[in-house]
C-alpha cells in the first residue's frame, strides 16, 4: 500500500456496490452510485476515507430487451487491472471451517483539489482457494442465501482483516447499509479480553468499545432489503466465530438480521431522509436513528453545458455547492435556457442514434429512470393511456425511460413489458423511448437532457431517492410523490412538484395527470419565463442543499467526529 494513505488515519468505509465508473459493473442502482458521490465528495474535501467493496469481476448484469420488452440478462466482466493495481497483502477467512484467501484492488480516487482516497476492491479469485470459493466476489447480489452470507463474510471481515493487514490505522467505521455488518463481529473478536482476564459471568466482548468505533446508514423501508439469516446457516458457514449467545443478542433471537447487528453496534445510526430516518424509528424502535439526507456528486452530475455556467457566474459551486442559491440573481435567464437546449440536444442525438427513434426538441420530455421495481410505480404515468392521450392532444409530450429489474423482481420484469405495450398502443400520439443497460452515462444525459424529472414511488418505500437531485443540478425540475428526500426539499410551483399529498394512494395518477394538464404543460408551452424560474429554482433550492459535499460534512461531523 502506497504510503501516502497509511499517512493519515482514517473512517473506512464499507458497502457491497460502487459506482467508481459508469462503466465499470460494480454497482447496480442507487445504493452503488451515492457510494461512488460519497468517495467522490470525500476526495473533493480531503476527508480521510479508506472504502471497502467487492471486486464484482462479472458484475451486475447486462440487460437487453426484446421487441416485447423481455429482460435478457448477460454477465458483464471487467478486468479488474485495467483501472487498479493489485495489492501485494492477503489474509484468510474461514467458511465452512476451511480458509478463504482474499486479497484486494487499489482504484484511486482523485478529487478536483488533488486529494487521492484509495478504494479497496475485495477479491477471492487466487489460485489457492478452491473453485467455488474462487466466484464468491465474482457477481453482484447474483446467486443463493448461502453465496450472498459468504459474500458478506469477505465483506465485513475479510475487509477489516484486510485493512489491518495493509496498515490502515482506522478511526472510524462506516456500514453504508446492513451488507458489511459482520465487521463489528471482526472487531468483537479482535478486541476481546483474555479469557484469564474475566472473572465468571462476565462477557468477553468490549461492546462499547465497538459501539464507540461504529456508524451505521440503513437504506431502505423495503423488508428484502434487510438481509436475514437462519442460525443454522450462519453455525454451518461461520462455524464457532462468535458467542452464540451474544450473537442472537445483537441481531436477533430467531435469525441473523444484518440490520439489528449493525444497529446494536453502532452508536451513530441515520436514515437517509428526514422522513426515512422516520420510518426507520418506526421499524427498529429503541435505536436512536437520526437524519442525513442524501446528496448527489456535483462535478459528477452537472451537464459541462450547466458546469461552464456556473464556473462563470458561482466561482467555486464544485466546492461550495451552497453558492447555487445565488443562481437566482447570478445566472441570466437565457444562459440557463441555452444550456438546456444544449444538454437536451444532445439526449435527443443519443436516442437516435441508439434507437432509431426521433424525439422533438420543441416537446416537453419527461425523463423516468430508475431501478425497475414494484414500489416505484414505474407504469403510473400510463395508467390511463385515454387520459394521457387526451393531454397530449394540445399540449405534446414525450417520454424516456431506462432502468433495469434485478433478475428475480419478476414484478420489475412484468413492469418494463407493460411499459412497452404502453410505448406500442401510445405510438400515433406520444414517442416513448425505453433505453436499455442503465448505468451512470445514461442517468447523467437523461438527468441533463429531459425537461421534467419524474418519481411515482409508493410512500413510505422510497428512502431517498437521489436522481431528482441530479437533475437539479442541470435545471431540469421534478414531479415525485411526496417521498423521500422530496418530502423535505420541494417547494410546490418554486423548484418542482408534488404528485399527490405523501400519502399511499390508488389515485396518485389522476393527481398527475391533473396538476400535468393544468399547471406544468401549460407553464412549458406558455409561459417559457416562468418555467425557466422554476428551473433556476431547482439549482438554487434543491442542488444548493441536495449535495454529496454537505452529505459528508454532516456525516463528518456528526458521526465521524462525535
Ligand atoms: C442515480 C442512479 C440511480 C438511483 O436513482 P433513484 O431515483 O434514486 O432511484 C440508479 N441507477 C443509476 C445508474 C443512477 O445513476
Amino acid at each position: 500500500m502506497p504510503r501516502e494513505f497509511l499517512q493519515t488515519p482514517r473512517v473506512a468505509y464499507y458497502s457491497m456496490e460502487i459506482a467508481l465508473r459508469s462503466e465499470v459493473p460494480t454497482y447496480s442502482g442507487g445504493l452503488g452510485v451515492l457510494a461512488g458521490d460519497t468517495v467522490r465528495s470525500a476526495a473533493d474535501l480531503e476527508i480521510p476515507l479508506v472504502t471497502v467493496s467487492l471486486v464484482s469481476r462479472m458484475g451486475y448484469f447486462r440487460q437487453s430487451l426484446d421487441a416485447s420488452g423481455r429482460q435478457h440478462e448477460e454477465p458483464d466482466p471487467w478486468d479488474p487491472a485495467s483501472i487498479a493495481r493489485p495489492l501485494q497483502a492477503r489474509v484468510a477467512v474461514t467458511i465452512e471451517g476451511r480458509d478463504v484467501w482474499v486479497c484486494g484492488w487499489l482504484y484511486v480516487v482523485a478529487g478536483y483539489t488533488g486529494c487521492r482516497t484509495p478504494v479497496i476492491l475485495l477479491d477471492t479469485d487466487v489460485e489457492e482457494n478452491e473453485p467455488a470459493d474462487r466466484e464468491l466476489t465474482h457477481y453482484l447480489y447474483g446467486g443463493d442465501q448461502t453465496y450472498r452470507f459468504k459474500q458478506e463474510i469477505i465483506l465485513g471481515i475479510g475487509g477489516t482483516r484486510l485493512l489491518h493487514a495493509l496498515g490502515f490505522r482506522v478511526l472510524e467505521y462506516h456500514m453504508n447499509e446492513g451488507h458489511a455488518a459482520l465487521l463489528c463481529l471482526e472487531l468483537l473478536d479482535r478486541y476481546a479480553y483474555p479469557e484469564k482476564a474475566l472473572r465468571p459471568g462476565d462477557s468477553r466482548y468490549d461492546i462499547p468499545r465497538i459501539r464507540n468505533q461504529c456508524n451505521f446508514t440503513t437504506h431502505t423501508p423495503v423488508e428484502a432489503g434487510h438481509d436475514k439469516y437462519p442460525y443454522d446457516l450462519v453455525e454451518s458457514v461461520l462455524g464457532d466465530f462468535i458467542d452464540p449467545v451474544i450473537l442472537k443478542h445483537l441481531a436477533g433471537e430467531d435469525e441473523l438480521n444484518m440490520t439489528r447487528l449493525g444497529l446494536s453496534l453502532s452508536d451513530y445510526i441515520n436514515g437517509v431522509a428526514k422522513r426515512h430516518a422516520d420510518t426507520s424509528q418506526r421499524m427498529f424502535p429503541g435505536y436512536p436513528i437520526k437524519a442525513i439526507t442524501n446528496g448527489v456528486h456535483p462535478h459528477t452530475w452537472t451537464h459541462a453545458a450547466f458546469a461552464r455556467l456556473y464556473d462563470q457566474r458561482l466561482t467555486g459551486w464544485c466546492h461550495e455547492p451552497e453558492l447555487l442559491v445565488r443562481a437566482e440573481c447570478c445566472v441570466d435567464d437565457e444562459a440557463i435556457w441555452s444550456a438546456h437546449e444544449t444538454a437536451k440536444r444532445e439526449l435527443l442525438d443519443y436516442v437516435k442514434t441508439g434507437t432509431g427513434k426521433t424525439l422533438d426538441p420543441e416537446v416537453c420530455t419527461l425523463g423516468f429512470a430508475r431501478r425497475m421495481t414494484a414500489y416505484k410505480r414505474p407504469e403510473m404515468i400510463f395508467t390511463d393511456p385515454g387520459r394521457l392521450r387526451a393531454i397530449a392532444a394540445s399540449q405534446p409530450l414525450q417520454i424516456v425511460l431506462s432502468g433495469k429489474a434485478h433478475p428475480r423482481d419478476y414484478d420489475g420484469k412484468r413492469a418494463i413489458e407493460s411499459i412497452f405495450r404502453h410505448m406500442q398502443e401510445l405510438a400515433d400520439a406520444i414517442t416513448v423511448v425505453f433505453l436499455p443497460d442503465y448505468n451512470m452515462d445514461i442517468a447523467a444525459r437523461l438527468v441533463a437532457g429531459v425537461d421534467l424529472w419524474l418519481n411515482t414511488p409508493l410512500p413510505p418505500m422510497e428512502a431517498s431517492g437521489t436522481s431528482g437531485m441530479k437533475a437539479a443540478f442541470n435545471g431540469v425540475p421534478q414531479f415525485s410523490v411526496l417521498d423521500g428526500w422530496w418530502a423535505e426539499g420541494r417547494l410546490e410551483g418554486i423548484n418542482g412538484w408534488a404528485v399527490g399529498d405523501g400519502d399511499p394512494r390508488e389515485d396518485d395518477a389522476s393527481f398527475l395527470y391533473d396538476k400535468l394538464e393544468r399547471v406544468i404543460l401549460p407553464l412549458y408551452y406558455k409561459d417559457r419565463n416562468g418555467w425557466i424560474q422554476v428551473m433556476k429554482g431547482a439549482i438554487s433550492k434543491s442542488a444548493s442543499y441536495f449535495n454529496s459535499h454537505r452529505m459528508m460534512r454532516r456525516y463528518t461531523s456528526d458521526a465521524y467526529l462525535r
